[in-house]
């Protein structure tokens, strides 16, 4: 199965998508990760990446596309994957589109994590206490749901109108939302 993730940072679409690839036994593919992997190793795409993403903002869709092509065409991707924080605009979406038809894997459903932005800016501060990542500051916090409005709001369109979102209400324990999601899974991919 393909699937993708959507929902603003801090929704809780990457704990979501982890508990998922356990039950489907596919790799959760997140570029959020890929990247902060490249930052942590300091690799020269890391190096460029690191202060785009400390300021909130998209990493150029060029240097993304390239990494998840990458993970993509890995053995264990063969099967199916959940993918996490990709795409985040039309572009991306586009370029996504292409690139699974390319390898003759087309999408089966994506999954929209809903979450009200007071609830996203309490989990991100939250997080920011705990692990300290600098884009969860609540200033930048603020600038990656006004990103999320506009650039990845029109990508969640796109699949409506292909018939193929669902929106999931993410407010609640990670076990009620995984609950409500693996109820409407089937229904979205038979
Ligand atoms: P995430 O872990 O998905 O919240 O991503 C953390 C940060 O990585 C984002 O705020 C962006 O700076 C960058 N990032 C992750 N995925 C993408 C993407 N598909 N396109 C551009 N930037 C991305």
């Amino acid at each position: 199965m393909r699937i993708v993730f959507f929902g603003p940072n801090g929704s809780g679409k990457g704990t979501q998508a982890a508990l998922l690839k356990a039950e489907l036994r596919v790799p959760h593919i997140s570029t959020g990760d890929l990247l902060r992997a490249a930052v942590k190793a300091g690799t020269p795409l890391g190096l460029k990446a690191k202060a785009v993403m400390e300021a909130g903002k998209l990493v150029s869709d060029e240097i993304v596309l390239g990494m998840l092509e990458e993970r993509v065409a890995q053995a264990d991707a063969r099967g199916g994957f959940i993918l996490d924080g990709y795409p985040r605009n039309l572009a991306q979406c586009t370029a996504l589109e292409q690139l699974l038809a390319r390898i003759r894997q087309p999408l089966d459903v994506a999954v929209e994590l809903d979450v009200p932005d007071g609830a996203i800016l309490e989990r991100c501060e939250i997080r920011f206490k705990a692990e300290h990542r600098p884009d969860d500051d609540p200033a930048i916090v603020r600038k990656r749901l006004q990103v999320y409005r506009e650039q990845t709001a029109p990508v969640a369109r796109h699949f409506a109108d292909l018939g193929k979102l669902v929106t999931v209400n993410g407010v609640g324990a990670v076990d009620a939302v995984f609950a409500r999601i693996l109820e409407v899974l089937p229904r979205a991919v038979a």
